[in-house]
């Protein structure tokens, strides 16, 4: 017999088995059934209607296809007789499956790390349920049952084998843990569940983040080292030693930063400011965080740096000398002053003025003034160089800061010479037209013989005051010739029977300058042994000129009286001299016959360095260039006027100095200096 029997029969339930048949009569026939040994059935036997015996199997206990799938019974049917006979049959009973088992999970509770950087779509996990039954009672799927909204969009799971994957990237800093429930459900609607935990696991994925609280700019210069610019806060969404922040600036700037308190920091200047420097800087904050691998940021505030008025207006020399030209138009500028300031504004606005000068004479303001915005600074007069050859001047540069920080400067004003006076002659005295003066010369005169020497000034200076001497006409011109530069007249030859009694000669007397200035001077010659033998010829000439009857005796009158005058000009000067330098030998320089027939008076503006006898200098070229570049005014006349070498030549300071050449023509002695060393303005040469 087979017999399938479902597993979730109830105890008590009965099964027939049929019944067996004994063809013998009475005891010899069929008595009795019999079952093999077994946990659930027993035999219930039953007497039908026709006396015949039956078995029933009756269940006793639940089967349980999960323990015994299969049964083998052996059903015997027994007879009375003697010996009793038996006949059996198989019973094959096939429990079949009920859903009886729910799916079990292999743990109760799940649990996971994850990175937060996990890839999505990436599997996790998988929870496993086994259900013991088969078939569709043991077939099982997955679902999440107890889920946040929030995890349910970031997780998935696969419902045939219960493996959870990422559906949407997970972030630590939104979420750092996840639970849920998951359902497992066989075929016949059992179910079970579990516990899954997700913990998320911190990754560096946060930079630091910088958030300028404060900034105060513009700083001053002057700021103290340590002043506060600035207050910063950092963040980091990271946890842990992700989201631990170091700050520091980038560059080498005059700042550093500092910790407050946690994640706030201050930046304060580390050195001291100078605008002039830097007017403004840029600071780079860079905050770190201590991941790994570490990231950062930075930030850049800009900082401007306000001026202090800390520096003085500068001129670019403290000493400016300034050549001027005598006979400038007055109110023409004659330089300009600048000095800087490198502060800002006001600060650096410059007003110039003039303080004060070394002129006591005159007010300052009738010189020079000055422009206070430009630093150019006029002539107020026309200068004049032989009035005055140099002034200083302090110049004021004033910023407008406040307190104003100011500056001077010295400014040398030199007036360079031009050549504006004529020569003076002092001897012959050029009195009216026809000067009465008669020079003597001797009919013995040898070829050579001195006959009267021109003495004439010029108040200017050097080239321009350098007089050369020349005959313009003359009665006789081979007869007497004159020192170019001496003013000495000599016989050129001897003289003759046949020449005139009276020679004229018109002497022209011109200075160096670049546009020469001259002036003539007429000079009478007699040629006579005494006076009594020129007196005729004066007289004569006198007479031809006025036509006066007494002129002989106002002849006599004049000479007698130029005579006298003569003697006391001459007297005076020696006594002038002596009291003025107390030195004889001063005189030694002047030959005695420049001085023994002419009446010299010096003028008060005329310095002896202009009397002929200190023009025996020649300059080269290039120390003329040197004369009109450095000016060195008041000529003085030196004590000692007399060198022991006859090669030297007397210097301003009285000291000797040498010429590089030394020239000497007939009495006319030249020093020429090629050294620069020697200031050759500054130079008396005897
Ligand atoms: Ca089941
Ligand atoms: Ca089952
Ligand atoms: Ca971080
Ligand atoms: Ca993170
Ligand atoms: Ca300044
Ligand atoms: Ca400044
Ligand atoms: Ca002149
Ligand atoms: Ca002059």
């Amino acid at each position: 017999m087979r017999l399938e029997i479902v597993e979730s029969t109830l105890p008590g339930t009965r099964f027939n088995t049929g019944k067996a048949e004994d063809p013998d009569i009475g005891i010899n026939s069929l008595q009795n059934y019999q079952l093999s040994p077994n946990h659930y059935f027993i035999l219930d036997i039953r007497q039908g209607e026709d006396d015949h015996k039956y078995a029933e199997l009756v269940l006793q206990k639940p089967l349980d296809r999960e323990s015994d799938h299969f049964l083998q019974l052996i059903l015997t049917a027994l007879d009375g007789g003697e010996p009793r006979k038996t006949g059996t049959a198989q019973i094959w009973i096939n429990v079949t499956d009920a859903n009886d088992n729910p799916p079990v999970f292999s743990q109760e509770v799940y649990t996971v790390s994850l990175r937060e950087n996990s890839p999505v779509g990436s599997p996790i996990l998988q929870v496993k349920a086994s259900d013991r039954d088969e078939g569709l009672n043991a077939h099982i799927s997955y679902t999440f049952s107890n889920i946040a909204k929030r995890a349910y969009q970031k997780f998935d799971i696969v419902p045939q084998n219960g493996t959870i994957t990422i559906k949407e990237a997970l972030d630590f800093e939104e979420t750092e843990k996840y639970t849920m429930t998951v359902e497992a459900r066989d075929g016949g609607g059992l179910v079970a569940h579990c516990n899954v935990n997700i913990k998320i696991l911190d990754e560096n994925d946060n930079a630091p983040e910088i958030i300028l609280a404060s900034l105060s700019t513009p700083v001053s210069e002057n700021a103290v080292s340590g002043t506060i610019i600035a207050l910063i806060n950092v963040k980091d969404r990271d946890s842990g030693e992700n989201g631990k922040i170091t700050c520091h600036l980038q560059g080498n700037v005059p700042f550093k930063v500092a910790s407050v308190s946690k994640n706030n920091y201050k930046i304060l200047t580390d050195s001291p400011l100078d605008r002039e420097k830097a007017s403004g800087y840029n600071i780079t904050i860079m905050a770190t965080d201590k991941g790994s691998p570490p990231l950062s940021s930075n930030k850049t505030i800009s900082l401007q740096i306000s001026d202090i008025n800390d520096n003085p207006p500068a001129f670019e020399k403290s000493t400016y000398s300034v050549f001027v030209p005598e006979n400038n138009p007055s109110g023409a500028p004659i330089y300009s002053i600048k000095a800087s300031d490198p502060d800002l504004d006001r600060n650096s606005r410059i007003t110039y003025s003039i303080l004060n000068s070394n002129m006591e004479e005159l007010p300052l303001s009738s010189y020079v003034s000055i422009n206070s915005e430009t630093g150019t600074i006029y002539a107020q007069r026309s200068f004049d160089y032989e009035q005055f050859r140099e002034f200083q001047i302090q110049v004021k540069a004033q910023d407008g800061g406040s307190p104003s920080l100011s500056n001077n400067a010295t400014v040398w004003v030199y007036i360079l010479d031009q050549n504006d006076n004529s020569p003076r002659v002092l001897y012959p005295f050029p009195g009216a037209e026809g000067s009465a003066l008669f020079e003597m010369v001797p009919h013995s005169a040898e070829p050579g013989y001195l006959v009267t020497k021109v003495v004439a000034v010029d108040a200017d200076s050097g080239h321009n005051a350098w007089l050369s001497y020349q005959v313009l006409q003359a009665t006789e011109p081979a007869l007497f010739s004159i020192g170019t530069h001496t003013g000495e007249i000599r016989t050129s030859r001897g003289l003759l029977e046949k020449d005139a009694v009276k020679q004229n000669l018109v002497i022209l007397v011109k200075d160096n300058g670049k546009a020469p200035l001259s002036t003539t001077v007429v000079l009478n010659l007699v040629i006579a042994e005494n006076f009594q033998e020129a007196l005729p010829e004066m007289t004569r000439q006198s007479s031809d000129s006025e036509h006066h009857s007494d002129l002989q005796f106002y002849l006599v009158l004049a000479l007698a009286l130029i005579s006298f005058l003569f003697l006391l000009t001459v007297i005076l000067v020696i006594v002038m001299k002596l009291r003025q330098s107390g030195n004889p030998k001063l005189f030694q320089c002047f030959e005695p016959n420049t001085f023994s027939k002419a009446q010299v008076i010096f003028p008060p503006n005329y310095e002896e360095g202009t009397l002929p006898y200190s023009y025996q200098l020649c300059l080269s070229s290039e120390m003329r260039k040197e004369q009109i570049s450095f000016p060195k005014p008041h000529i003085q006349v030196a004590e000692n006027l007399l060198c022991n070498d006859s090669s030297q030549v007397v210097l301003v300071d009285g000291n000797c100095g040498d010429a590089n050449a030394k020239e000497e023509v007939g009495d006319q002695v030249s020093y020429v200096f090629r050294n620069s060393d020697v200031d050759t303005t500054a130079l008396l040469l005897v």
